[in-house]
This record gives C-alpha cells, sequence and structure tokens, in this order.
C-alpha cells in the first residue's frame, strides 16, 4: 500500500494590505510615526471576525518610503509594532514588506507576487481559501497574481481607486471597509 501524505487540512488566510486598508492612510501622506498610527473604525471589528473564524492573518506591504529614503527601516518597523499593538485579541501570523522604491525593480514589490508566494508555501495556505484585502489596484493585481480572490475596501485610497480604474477593478469584490469586507468573506463560506 502506498505511503499516503498527512492529511492537514490546509490552512485559509487573509493578505491585508496595511495602510489605507488596516490603518488610516491620508492618500499621499507617508506615514513615519508610531503615535500616529490609527485603526480605521472597522478595523479590528472585522479582523476579529475573520481570526475568530480561523482565517491565519498576513500583512503584505509596500514601504517604499524606505526606498525613497523618507524614513528608514526600524521607523517603519515601530509603526508596524505600534499597529499590532492595537490590534487587539487578534494574531497577526506574518507580515511581510517591500522596502524598495519603484526605480529599483525589485522582486517583491506587489503586484508582484513574491511576497504572497513565500507565505502561501510557507504555511502551506489553500489559496482557493485566501483572500486579498487591499485599497489599490496593485493590491488586486497582486491578489490575481497569487491566485487569490481580492477584496477593495474604499477606505485610504479605495473610492479613488475605484472610479479611476473602474474597468480594471469591475471583477474585484468592493466593500466599505474591513468589516464588510470579513462579511463578505465569512457569508461566502457557509454558501
Ligand atoms: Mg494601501
Ligand atoms: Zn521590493
Amino acid at each position: 500500500m502506498p505511503i499516503k501524505e498527512s492529511k492537514t487540512p490546509l490552512n485559509k488566510a487573509v493578505f491585508l494590505d496595511r495602510d489605507g486598508t488596516v490603518i488610516f492612510e491620508k492618500p499621499g501622506v507617508y506615514l513615519a510615526d508610531p503615535k500616529k498610527v490609527r485603526l480605521y473604525k472597522n478595523t479590528l471589528i472585522g479582523l476579529k471576525k475573520l481570526y475568530k473564524a480561523g482565517y491565519k492573518l498576513f500583512i503584505v506591504s509596500n514601504q517604499s518610503g524606505i526606498g525613497r529614503g523618507y524614513f528608514d527601516e526600524d521607523t517603519m518597523l515601530s509603526v508596524m509594532a505600534s499597529m499590532l499593538k492595537k490590534l487587539k485579541g487578534v494574531k497577526i501570523e506574518g507580515i511581510s514588506y517591500c522596502p524598495h522604491a519603484p526605480n529599483e525593480k525589485c522582486q517583491c514589490r506587489k503586484p508582484l507576487p513574491k511576497m504572497g508566494k513565500q507565505i502561501i508555501k510557507g504555511y502551506k495556505l489553500n489559496t482557493k481559501k485566501c483572500f486579498m484585502i487591499g485599497d489599490k489596484k496593485s493590491d488586486m493585481e497582486f491578489a490575481k497574481n497569487i491566485k487569490v480572490e481580492g477584496i477593495l475596501v474604499l477606505t485610504g485610497n479605495g473610492r479613488k481607486q475605484a472610479k479611476k480604474y473602474k474597468a480594471e477593478l469591475k471583477n474585484f469584490k468592493h466593500c466599505t471597509d474591513l468589516k464588510s469586507a470579513a462579511n463578505y468573506i465569512l457569508d461566502k463560506e457557509v454558501l
């Protein structure tokens, strides 16, 4: 009899953009002060729902402010730490970020799939049960590139992006914020 691989169920997960999705972003302003980190009103309630439903949560963030010389990596990490502190009752399984400026032509900047693919492999995720939530077209392209469903939130840059890239974004679910995105995901599960 052939030896069967262990039937570990493949994990489900939600990838989250950081700025404009989890934490408040004033479009065009690079957040570099941990004291200025603010969650959106419905961030915590949305993430708690997903976490309690068994989704592993990952932050995947472009932090080109580092590559552009606006702030250093330690400053960015202190912003991340401040965000994690505010996410009480929610476990963020992992954080990935791209520190490069667009002109550095790196392999990790969203929408390139590298950050997502590493997580999918490392955590044995089932992409059919995974989602990417973000406020930009590049987040939706990233979702497509890692073959998970993309959800555009209308916080941060979301509303403007939805207008500007209406045609490109029409096939992605639009949700007002993380709470409504979480509800969408959980409703989908019972269908
Ligand atoms: Mg964003
Ligand atoms: Zn990069």
